[in-house]
């Protein structure tokens, strides 16, 4: 066994507003300046929606992740090393600028300036930020935005289902879907990269680019399967989400989840083993979900903290691997979800599955969404809000989704007839396999965990800090702005304090 720390996150889906404030303090930080006009490390799906590039999730088209070959083994979807080597001046895998959105800006001075008693209030025009020509804004990062676009249908997770259904099913759901880099265990970026600029930070599993190498091959832009590298136009380099690392190695939330409007984030330590990681991305597709979840390490083993001691992690890290609710939410209580376990890359980041579609299809269908026997059934019968769920999130096992949004449904019916008439439903914690105190803290870390229980990450040790000091000045400082230092290659926490 070979173990190792990844910071991670889980995201409680039924929580999210879509308020995009995560987006607008992501970009705030981290891309606002030239050269990443149309980048949004974090972003925010409607779904059903083709997202942001448009159809990402499409890998018939893209070709990102991984797969098994004939013989089983797990080969980069878009060919070895010779054949992506082969298209390095001519990569037909690639999303242009239209699939992204053309960044605008508009022309303020015209309603500053305007003369007064005009007949027709003045507009403001927009420009494009690549050309500076005017242009019509005709779609953007989070243009379906509460079903404002009719491209619902047109979602990937759909292909299986488009006998089964009408887009009538459109009126029956929606909810959001936020999205940043999965600083997967198994990353494919880093694989396609031929210049070695993708890497993986031994002491925390946050997936950076040094700046210094990235030849701008684009090929981690190809390779990534939720399509988090962006290329900056402005330096020709990959660029991509940092897990905020300067703030996570001083003990703090990413700013997405600092000032998430829903609370709905949730950050902690996971332990696993990186010799399991291998074997656990090429089990056949309907082994995939279970395959992911055995990776991690049980923080309450002996054996695990003492093989955690002797690899030389800290007392504080094996403490907050404990504490973690990233493990509470994913192995204890079961109830998030990799986002597309199929494209094998081990995301770090999950979800815990919205119950609102069900409820609103319960209460469409006439049923009561406040009865547990009715969402129940309701979970049972509507194939197609837990078939399209499957597809997101359990490489398409309907009996694993459909298995999680019990357990929610059980747990709102719980806590209801305990709240309100102090009585304690037996029959809902012997359907799902919990106890009635499981059941209360899970409650509690869904609905109202305070800031320290959601996120528990130790500071970056102690050694490494006295490291970082002698760096001297602000990670974020250098040419350009934020992630555009450089510098040569030097050992992993100060490289990725200077070369995001
Ligand atoms: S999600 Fe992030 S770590 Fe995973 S392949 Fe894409 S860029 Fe790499
Ligand atoms: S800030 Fe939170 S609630 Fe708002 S869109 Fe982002 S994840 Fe959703």
């Amino acid at each position: 066994m070979r173990i190792r720390a990844q910071v991670a996150m889980v995201m409680n889906l039924d929580k999210c507003i879509g308020c995009h404030t995560c987006s607008v303090t992501c970009k705030q930080t981290w891309t606002n300046r030239e050269g990443t006009e149309y980048v949004w490390f974090n972003n925010v799906e409607t779904k059903p929606g083709i997202g942001y590039p448009k159809h990402y999730e499409d890998q018939d088209r893209w070709k990102g992740g991984w797969k098994l070959d004939t013989k089983g083994r797990l080969v980069l979807r878009g060919g070895g090393r010779a054949k992506r080597l082969s298209r390095i001046f001519a990569n037909p895998d690639l999303p242009a600028i239209d699939d992204y959105y053309e960044p605008a800006t508009f022309d303020k001075d015209i309603l500053v300036n305007a003369p007064a008693g005009l007949k027709d209030t003045p507009v403001k025009q927009p420009y494009s930020k690549l050309t500076g020509e005017p242009m019509s804004i005709e779609w953007g990062a989070n243009w379906e935005d509460s079903l404002g676009g009719d491209s619902g249908k047109d979602d990937p997770n759909f292909r299986n289902m488009v006998e089964k259904v009408t887009f009538e099913f459109e009126k029956t759901f929606m909810f959001h879907l936020p999205r940043i880099c999965e600083h997967c265990l198994n990353p494919a970026c880093v694989s396609a990269c031929p210049s070695g600029a993708m890497y993986k930070r031994e002491e925390d599993g946050i997936v950076l680019v040094d700046q210094d190498r990235c030849r701008g091959w684009r090929m981690c832009v190809s390779a990534c399967p939720y399509k988090k590298v962006y290329v900056n136009h402005a330096t020709g380099k990959a660029e991509k989400c940092t897990l905020c690392f300067p703030r996570i190695e001083a003990g703090q939330p990413t700013i997405c989840s600092e000032t998430c409007v829903g609370r709905l984030r949730y950050l902690g330590i996971l332990w696993y083993d990186e010799e399991a990681v291998l074997a656990a991305a090429s089990v056949p597709e309907e082994e995939l979900l279970d395959a992911q979840r055995a990776v991690f390490l049980d923080p309450f083993d002996p054996d695990v903290q003492r093989a955690a001691r002797e690899a030389g992690h800290p007392e504080e890290w094996i403490e907050a691997a404990k504490a973690s609710p990233v493990w509470k939410l994913i192995s204890e209580y079961r109830i998030a979800l990799p986002l597309h376990p199929e494209y094998r890359t081990l995301p770090m980041v999950w979800y815990v599955p919205p119950l609102s579609p069900v409820l609103d299809a319960a209460g469409a269908a006439g049923r009561d969404d406040t009865n547990a026997d009715d969402i129940f059934h309701t979970i049972d019968d509507l194939r197609i809000p837990v078939a399209y769920l499957a597809s997101l999130f359990t490489a398409g096992d309907t009996a694993a989704a459909g298995g999680v949004l019990m357990k929610l449904a059980a747990m709102r019916a719980y806590m209801r007839a305990r709240t309100l008439d102090g009585t304690v439903a037996q029959e809902l914690l012997d359907g799902i396999g919990m106890t009635g105190a499981q059941v209360e803290a899970m409650y509690r870390l869904l609905a109202i965990a305070k800031y320290d229980e959601r996120y528990v990450i130790p500071a970056a040790h102690r050694g490494q800090a006295a490291a970082l000091e002698e760096l001297g000045g602000c990670s974020l400082d250098g040419e350009g702005g934020p992630g555009m230092g450089g510098g040569g290659r030097v050992p992993v926490t100060i490289a990725s304090r200077r070369n995001p």
